[in-house]
């Protein structure tokens, strides 16, 4: 299928006619095409989104009105839910049971979400004590906005750039990830469909290098919205600081998984399974250490290694399947790097660690566990990406605390425990923006995502998010006309 990106309200061929290949990584076979767009695609697209919010309805719209559209374009989503999954799963390598009861349905809830949040922005009254009058504050528009998005939640990730942006009255570009451009293209159709108005919204297809770098430094823009690398996010941050421009940053993780000794053990290898396994491991929060007590470490490891071997590799197209392949040849084999040098730097593979038999088409690698490691390890330090578990063993809670916040990283964390005082001691003391006691992974609308130290900038969901996309103005207005007369005569006497 031949793909055309939003630019301007029209679906739009690169200027160059050039175009880039789209892929399923469960099997290497193409499945679409999309334009390859160049730095002059990423610059008509962001005089479009310059224009439409310099002079267009959208940012003066009332905030219900907005909050409409944004409500049919999730009732659109929902309609529509079954063929997103199936998308997700062929572009993304998504297992498709993960798509449908997880990407598709958060992405619904997160668009219906900003919808209804768009309706509670507006001004608040504040008391200045010191002056002694009633005063204004306003959240407005900040302007301009780019999103660049990696490949590993295509469709949730455009939602998280696209619907607190438009929810706050801003007009957006976004950039997907170049091999999962395809349920991002759609949900921006759906958008059209709900009433977005022409240039409000525009998805452009190309690669990091140049639109990503266009639509970070180019001047018009306000403010950039960047998940991806710690690396790239690194450049980011210093692209965007030439003109100042407001900055979000969601990067990697390196989340410890904390077992305490009186943990239930089953719903622990469960979450642990699950934490470092869902979506084979290319999540940004996934529990790439698990920290066991040396009391637990031998019966813990023996019973995981059970349940590992009982995960079903395969398309991500089957019900069956419960992890599908990497996103690329380049992840899979950056991955097996980790893995050679985490042999190299002496920790002990206790399963996993090859290419699967029988699956010989598709970027696939068996879930892997690594036994001995240590914090200096590069696999204990360095975001894998991948089904890649590190595990150390610790003694008693101040080990284990100093274990997990041994990281530049500060994503996420959970901890395992039947004590649920013990657990939050421990939850409270470790450095990250998420920490679960007795899950992983999930994730609401209503709470804030982000990360601490190198795992990024800023926040995302919840009223935080929606206000990452908002400017303060206070608004003095005196209209007792009394407040101010006395400081007059600082410099002009009567
Ligand atoms: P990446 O950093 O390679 O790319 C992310 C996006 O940035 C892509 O769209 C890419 O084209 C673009 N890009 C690349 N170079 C650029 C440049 N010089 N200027 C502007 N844009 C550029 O990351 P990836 O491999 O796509 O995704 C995996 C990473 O994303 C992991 O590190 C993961 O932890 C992170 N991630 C973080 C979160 C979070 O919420 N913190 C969520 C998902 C993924």
């Amino acid at each position: 299928m031949e793909y055309k990106m939003l630019i301007d309200g029209g679906w739009t061929e690169a200027a160059s006619g050039r175009r880039s290949g789209v892929i399923d990584p469960s099997t290497e076979e193409a499945i679409a095409t999309v334009p390859r767009a160049s730095r002059e695609d990423a610059r008509a697209a962001i005089d479009a989104a310059r224009d439409s919010f310099d002079g267009g309805p959208w940012p003066q719209m009332r905030t219900d009105e907005r909050g409409d559209v944004l409500e049919r374009l999730a009732r659109l989503l929902e309609e529509n839910a079954e063929e997103f999954a199936s998308l997700e799963a062929l572009n993304g390598g998504k297992p498709i049971r993960q798509a449908s009861f997880g990407d598709i349905p958060m992405a619904i809830e997160h668009t219906r979400y900003f919808a209804q949040l768009a309706k509670t922005l507006g001004e608040e009254v504040v008391e200045l004590p010191d002056i002694g009058i009633k005063s204004r504050v306003l959240r407005e528009p900040i302007g301009v906005c780019t999103g660049i998005i990696p490949w590993n939640y295509p469709l949730l990730m455009a939602v998280w750039k696209i619907a607190p942006a438009l929810a706050a009255g801003n007009t957006v570009i976004l950039k997907p990830a170049t091999y999962t451009p395809l349920t991002a293209l759609e949900y921006a159709r759906l958008a059209m469909k709900a009433g977005v108005p022409s240039g409000v919204l525009n998805v452009v297809t190309g690669s990091g290098s140049e639109v990503g770098e266009e639509l970070v430094s180019n001047p018009k823009v306000d403010r950039v919205a960047f998940t991806g690398s710690t690396e790239v996010g690194r450049k980011v941050m210093a692209m965007a600081a030439s003109t100042v421009k407001k900055v979000t940053l969601e990067l990697g993780g390196k989340a410890p998984m904390v077992v305490l000794e009186d943990a239930d053990m089953e719903e622990a290898i469960r979450g642990t399974l699950f934490g470092a396994f869902l979506h084979q491991g290319q999540v940004c929060l996934s529990g790439t250490r698990l920290l066991l007590p040396s009391s637990l470490h031998d019966s813990f490891l023996k019973r995981l290694i059970e349940k590992t071997k009982s995960l079903r590799l395969g398309p991500t197209s089957s019900w069956e399947t419960d992890l599908g392949p990497l996103i690329s040849e380049s992840q899979r084999e950056g991955v097996e790097g980790y893995i050679a040098g985490g042999l190299g730097d002496g920790a002990r593979l206790v399963h996993g660690g090859r290419r699967p038999e029988g699956l010989e088409r598709g970027f696939y690698l068996e879930p892997t566990i690594f036994d001995d490691v240590t914090s200096d390890m590069t696999i204990a330090r360095e975001e894998i990406f991948g089904p890649v578990l590190s595990i150390f063993a610790y003694d008693g809670p101040e080990e284990a605390v100093d274990l997990a916040n041994a990281t530049t990283y500060g994503l996420a964390a959970s901890v395992w425990s039947s004590d649920l005082k013990r657990a939050e001691e421990v939850a409270r003391r470790i450095r990250a923006g998420t920490v679960w006691v007795n899950h992983h992974h999930i994730l609401s609308c209503a709470a804030p995502h982000g990360g601490y130290g190198q795992s990024g900038i800023g926040r995302e969901l919840g009223i935080w998010g929606l206000h990452e996309y908002t400017e303060l103005k206070h608004l003095f207005l005196d209209e007792s006309g009394e407040a101010m007369k006395d400081a007059f005569g600082l410099v002009s006497p009567e």
